[in-house]
């Protein structure tokens, strides 16, 4: 089925009956190529890529709920490339490049708009850490511009330029980042992979995870034991509890990170801004709902919902940047679980198991890496070698300590990033 202008009118017009479900729910096999480990964006992305590039279809995605109920229909949507250190910052490229013709590529509309990030800065060394990422990001090949007062008043005359304790001096703007709408990237992934002959087995629970000799031969799951030639986790917050069932441990820590959405509202925000001073996210849905977050509830959880400290916190942070956001009222929040490594930053590799591959550790920062994960673990998965784009998410970096990425400076200590 192919979605197109011509067939929502053809639609409209013969009463919405020619409609297919997305993907079929088949019966699991007795053997996969290759088994994938969490129906989120990463794992059906992976899925996806698997068969269109590397035309390997013989493939299961096992997830324990359903599709998109983790943390890719759980975040604030937010896409970027402006990532200052080697190793992410051409990953990142790679995957805004990769979200640039996703909808085309998907044959799905995912909503993705380039409405452009603001980061504000407030001081002069905020200034000047801001002005060597831009420069990086440049270097990089991607867009980075550096706006004065003025410049961010222009575009966002809605924030408080009269904060004394916060003085808005300027900001990075990036045009090419933006939004999608996260559920419907999951349905896109899913609906590809699918086509291509995937299957994607919904309310199976991976229990146990089977390794003879070293050497990985498959899963136990809630509905019975299914062999495999590969086995890659994508299991986002529960990482740490799914590599244990092979007996690994990994270095990551899982913490809750909240989400709120005002009521819907006239259109004010045109970009996301996000603050340095307090660290604040907003942008504006197209349904009008301001979306916004802040930081994680700095304790390990896996509770997929967050405290009042952080709420408080965020509401502060959110009316001492924009305090017209105080005139509407909070619809909604929740939370999800983030798998945090010591530096913040993913890793991409194999594991010490031979067949079982490690995608995890994408802390608060995993949804715009959606497209360029699937794309780079599903080269890894079908060749054994590390895509160009991401050949320093090394496991063994936490080891060794060469390679660290920590790209917000705050050292080896999970909850700070
Ligand atoms: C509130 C919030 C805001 C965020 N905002 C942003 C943002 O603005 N921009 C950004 O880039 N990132 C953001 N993120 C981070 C981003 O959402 C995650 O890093 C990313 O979605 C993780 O990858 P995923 O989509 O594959 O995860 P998930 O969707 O969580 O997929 C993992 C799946 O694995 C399944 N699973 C787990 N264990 C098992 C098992 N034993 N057997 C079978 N299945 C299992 C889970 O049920 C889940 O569906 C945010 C996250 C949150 C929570």
């Amino acid at each position: 089925m192919r979605f197109s202008g011509w067939r929502v009118l053809k639609e409209g017009l013969t009463g919405n009956k020619g409609w297919r479900p997305h993907w079929r729910d088949p019966e699991p096999k007795r053997e996969y190529d290759v088994i994938i480990i969490g129906g989120g964006g990463h794992g059906l992305a992976t899925a996806y890529y698997l068969a269109a590039e590397h035309g390997i279809t013989n493939v299961a995605v096992l997830e324990r709920g359903y599709i998109g109920g983790g943390n890719v229909g759980r975040n604030t949507t937010i896409v970027r490339a402006n990532y200052y250190l080697p190793g992410n910052s051409e990953f990142y490229s790679h995957s805004l490049r990769l979200w640039e013709s996703l909808e085309q590529e998907l044959n799905y509309n995912a909503m993705m708009s380039q409405r452009g990030i603001i980061n504000l800065f407030h001081n002069d060394g905020q200034r000047d850490a801001i002005v060597r990422r831009g420069n990086s990001i440049v270097n990089q090949g991607d867009d980075a511009e550096l706006l004065d007062r003025e410049g961010v008043r222009r575009m966002a005359p809605f924030l408080n330029f009269d904060n004394n304790r916060f003085p808005i001096m300027g900001g990075l703007l990036q045009r090419r980042a933006g939004t999608a709408r996260h559920d419907a990237v999951a349905w896109g992934f899913a609906r590809g992979a699918d086509m291509r002959g995937v299957d994607l087995i919904q309310n199976c629970e991976v229990t146990g995870i089977d390794v003879e000799n070293g050497r990985v031969t498959g899963v136990q799951t809630a509905r019975g034991p299914i062999r495999a030639k590969k086995v890659a986790m994508a299991a986002a917050g529960r990482s740490g509890q799914v590599a244990a069932m092979a007996g690994l441990t990994l270095p990551i820590e899982s913490h809750v990170l909240q989400a709120f959405v005002s009521e819907g509202v006239k259109p004010i925000i045109d970009n996301v801004i996000t603050f340095a001073e307090g660290h604040l996210y907003i942008s504006q849905s197209d349904k009008g709902g301001l979306v916004f977050g802040s930081y994680l509830d700095f304790y390990s959880s896996y509770a997929a919902r967050g405290n009042l400290p952080m709420v408080e916190h965020t509401m502060e942070t959110c009316m001492a940047m924009v305090p017209a956001v105080g005139k509407a009222r909070l619809l909604r929040s929740w939370g999800g679980i983030m798998d945090m490594t010591p530096d913040g930053s993913p890793i991409i590799d194999h594991s010490p198991i031979d067949g079982l591959y490690l995608n995890c550790g994408w802390c608060y920062g995993g949804f715009k890496a959606t497209p360029g994960s699937g794309n780079v673990y599903a080269h890894l998965i079908a060749t054994d070698r590390p895509h160009g784009a991401a050949t320093r998410f090394k496991l063994d970096r936490f080891r060794t300590g060469v390679g660290l990425m920590d790209e917000e400076g705050t050292g080896a200590q999970h909850n700070l990033h």
